[in-house]
């Protein structure tokens, strides 16, 4: 049993070197029990090189991490019994038809045949592949084996799930399947999922913190919300005329400083205070008899976070001071 309050995943000076190559760097972060955590991060940045460590497929170079309560190193046993994992480069079984496959994992961990039949046959439900029980592994597409593994992974109801890039590559009806299954697990059964992803909307959508790694390194780990929220000035206004050909030094108070970029038929403007300036371009508008076909204000994604922190974050490897960063 794990205490309430205890990191379930922990990793301190987390670190991999592959020759003198530090792939993941002096990491550190912790996952509470019933969190959904993504590791955010472009290819290569060193997303599957921790859930490696943190799964006891890898030992870290230097640091350590534990996950419910156990050293990965230590006591690896001990911990993959808490584990359900889904490693990138993972697959089904191809000779065992979706059914086998599914039993044989429940097999594996000493599930009674009793309950792997209903755990099974609910997992299947869940992922849409009832009625394909008996293809056979070879048969099925990319993003219905990475449900098949899934099922497999879950069949023996682990506290915290391991995904890495779970959707990376699938088909909309794959990916809906699968985000479904991820909140229902972590809403009804409480199950933590660390899972790594490039995709900015998945980490939005599903996850209740995101850690941003890039070359190795955690640049920040926080709340979709509060990660936008670090970069308010990245707000937008966007405004398209009924006419084309408008420039921004018609409309805008400080055309020459603003930061603009260019539609067909108007332009996006970045401000800090995009309700103030939607105002001012309204007024200079009617003024000057240039009508305003649509005008609307955007708050920063989570992309513009990503690129900003990321590119802060060279800066601040060629030396560049920048500010200090939650990680
Ligand atoms: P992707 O999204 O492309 O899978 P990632 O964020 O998961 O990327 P990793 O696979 O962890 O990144 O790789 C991090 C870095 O370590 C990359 O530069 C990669 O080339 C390198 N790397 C990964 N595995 C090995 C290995 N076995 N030997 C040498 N270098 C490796």
């Amino acid at each position: 049993m794990i205490a309430t309050g205890t990191p379930i995943i922990e990793a301190r000076g987390l670190t991999r070197c592959y020759g003198k190559r530090r792939a993941v760097d002096r990491v550190n972060f912790a996952v509470a029990q019933g969190e959904v955590f993504a590791f955010l991060g472009p290819n290569g940045a060193g997303k599957s090189t921790t859930v490696r460590m943190l799964t006891g497929y890898m030992p870290p170079s230097e640091g350590s991490a534990r996950v419910a309560g156990f050293d990965v190193v230590v006591d690896p046993v001990a911990a993959r019994e808490h584990i359900g994992v889904v490693p990138e480069e993972a697959n089904v079984y191809a000779d065992l038809t979706v059914w086998q496959n599914v039993m044989l994992m429940g097999e594996l961990h000493a599930i009674g045949r009793r309950r792997r039949t209903e755990r099974g046959t609910e997992l299947l439900g869940l992922f849409g592949l009832l009625g394909r029980e008996k293809q056979r592994g070879r048969a099925l597409s990319k993003g219905l084996r990475q449900r098949l593994m899934l099922c497999m992974a879950l069949i023996a109801d682990p506290e915290i799930l391991f995904l890495d890039e779970p959707t990376s590559g699938l088909d909309v009806a794959s990916v809906h399947a699968i985000h479904d299954v991820i909140r229902r697990m972590n809403r009804e059964r409480g199950t933590t999922v660390f899972l790594t992803t490039h995709n900015i909307e998945e980490a939005g959508d599903l996850c209740h913190r995101v850690a941003i790694i890039n070359q190795g390194q955690l640049v920040a780990v926080d709340t979709p919300q509060a990660l936008r929220s670090t970069i308010e000035s990245r707000r937008s206004i966007e405004v398209r005329f009924v006419v084309p050909g408008v420039t921004p030094g018609d409309v805008l108070p400080d055309a020459a400083a603003a930061e603009v970029v260019p539609l067909v038929d108007g332009f996006r403007v970045f401000a800090a205070e995009p309700g103030r300036l939607a105002q001012e371009i309204a007024i200079r508008s009617a003024a000057k008899g240039i009508r305003i076909a649509a005008l609307n204000t955007f708050a920063p994604t989570l992309e513009d976070v990503f690129l900003q922190i990321t590119s802060r974050a060279i800066a601040a490897s060629k030396g560049t001071p920048v500010d200090a960063l939650t990680a």
